[in-house]
């Protein structure tokens, strides 16, 4: 599922992004991915790719949880309030810190609208039940994340190796260094090599592939 953004020029940094055309994948789980929603969190520029209901609801939809139902203005609002939750007592647990309280209550409330899987053969393979609402779809995400973070699965959650990248992966290998080799491994090697034109021209962005057409975006 791909979701375009206009053309967006920030003059504070003058950094142009032609298109953000794809959500991020790979770090492992879905709700990680989530995370990765809100480009540039640890920058002065952030870009928001669930900021609408219809934003939204493609997301859920390239992860499986489109809702039956409608997905309201509200809805972005608890899913962008859970992210950041989610994002900060997953940063802490990784660096060993207790979580907020309060992010805590958050994600326990959150929770209380989860309802059990069910499944379903109408389509020929195996499916779950798909979420009545978004309410319930940010529930099973929840339930993914906290089990994995309240488990020993936790051991293996790695931040980015680019510190300017808030995105957190999921690694048993202990290897992988970037939430995104493409872009961010990228990034930091082209700046190691040649500080100089670490920043990719405008024709350079526009000739590369969908997965890091992003590349000079907050990651
Ligand atoms: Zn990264």
């Amino acid at each position: 599922m791909h979701y375009s953004l206009d053309a967006l020029l920030v003059t504070s940094q003058t950094i142009t992004v032609a298109t953000v055309t794809q959500f991020a994948t790979g770090n492992g789980a879905a709700w990680l991915d989530l995370l990765a929603t809100l480009r540039g969190r640890y920058r002065d520029v952030q870009i928001d790719q669930v900021a609408t209901p219809a934003a939204l609801r493609a997301w859920l939809l390239a992860n499986g949880l489109e809702p039956t139902g409608a997905v309201a203005a509200d809805d972005v609002e608890r899913t962008q309030s859970v992210r950041e939750a989610l994002h900060r007592t997953t940063v802490a647990t990784v660096t060993g810190r207790k979580p907020a309280r309060g992010d805590v209550r958050l994600l326990d409330d959150i929770l209380a609208a989860d309802r059990p899987l069910s499944l379903r053969t109408d389509t020929g393979a195996l499916r779950l039940r798909r979420p009545v609402n978004a309410a319930e779809a940010l529930a099973r995400l929840t339930r993914d994340a906290v089990q994995l973070l309240a488990g020993p699965q936790r051991e293996n959650l790695h931040a980015c190796g680019d510190d300017t990248c808030s995105s957190v992966f999921l690694d048993q290998t202990g290897r992988r260094r970037w939430c995104s080799d493409e872009r961010c491994g990228n990034r930091m090697r082209s700046a190691r090599i040649a500080p100089a034109s670490a920043a990719p021209t405008e024709g350079s962005r526009r000739n590369t592939s969908p997965s890091v057409v992003d590349d000079a975006s907050p990651a």
